[in-house]
């Protein structure tokens, strides 16, 4: 049977891995990578030798088609991102939906296999130490720059759900800045509650929480953390005698 495994990969700590990713990437024809550099620096680490091939968002479709042929060769592939899992804010889905599509007839006869081998991921990483409530959430990935910003934003602020997404640290202070003039409205119950989990599992990891102003004063005062990268998490908003789970 060959195999086409998707794993996930440390999103900073390189021992975030789990002995399963470390197996199937040592046993592997091919590692398929974001940037072969980076992915290198945790091969080496653990002394795999697998030969790496790049596959990233600009990848087009001789790449995608190539690795059809290789896994209709019999190659074992193996998907990873730069950091976290791939398909999450990363390249990944179309590429499996494309080998789901074109090898349909091999994955129904067994002689071809998707399997996840799961890892790290900087969402449920943020959300195990936030404690904030998450029994439900909504998770955006990265917000638009532009067309349908402001648009979310409101949305963000009168969700009745926990809203969760990704930031760089060149947009943390716009968006903090937007999060803080659309979560404060005229009605004072609308202010709620963000936490920014930055640079989880390395040095630096720190979580940082209070109202959107409170938050973006920290940073506006402790410029040397506008850096590394961030997830952001906002509260649920609760009408006063909602009683509701976020
Ligand atoms: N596939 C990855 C995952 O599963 O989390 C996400 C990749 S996405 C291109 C990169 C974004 O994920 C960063 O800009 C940041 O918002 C978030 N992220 C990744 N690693 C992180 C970390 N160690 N700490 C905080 N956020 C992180």
């Amino acid at each position: 049977m060959t195999t086409f495994s998707v794993i996930g990969t440390p999103i900073g700590n390189l021992e975030d891995i789990t002995l399963r990713a470390l197996k199937v990437l040592a046993a592997a024809d091919l590692v398929l990578c974001e940037d072969t550099r980076t992915t290198r620096k945790l091969l080496e680490k653990y002394d795999i030798k697998t030969k790496t091939l790049s596959y990233h968002v600009h990848s087009n479709q001789n790449r995608s088609k190539e690795i059809i042929t290789l896994l209709k060769e019999g190659k074992n592939l193996a998907l990873v991102s730069d950091a976290g899992t791939p398909g999450i804010s990363d390249p990944g889905i179309e590429l499996v939906g494309q080998i789901r599509r074109e090898l349909e007839a091999e994955i129904k006869d067994g002689s071809i296999k998707i399997e996840v081998i799961p890892g790290p991921s900087a969402l449920p990483a943020a959300l195990s130490i936030a404690g904030v409530s998450a029994s439900q959430f909504t998770f955006l990935g990265f917000l638009p720059h532009k067309k349908g910003r402001e648009t979310l934003f409101k949305e963000i602020a009168f969700s009745k759900r926990t809203m969760v997404f990704y930031e760089s640290s060149h947009r943390i202070m716009k968006t903090l800045d937007s999060l803080n003039i659309h979560n404060n409205g005229s009605d004072s119950l609308t202010s709620k509650k963000v936490t920014v989990c930055r640079e989880l599992t390395k040095i630096y990891e720190e979580v940082v929480s209070g109202s959107a102003l409170v938050v973006k004063e920290y940073f506006e005062k402790n410029s040397d953390k506008v850096r590394g990268e961030f997830v952001v998490i906002v509260e649920a908003f609760l009408r006063q005698g909602y009683e509701g789970q976020a």
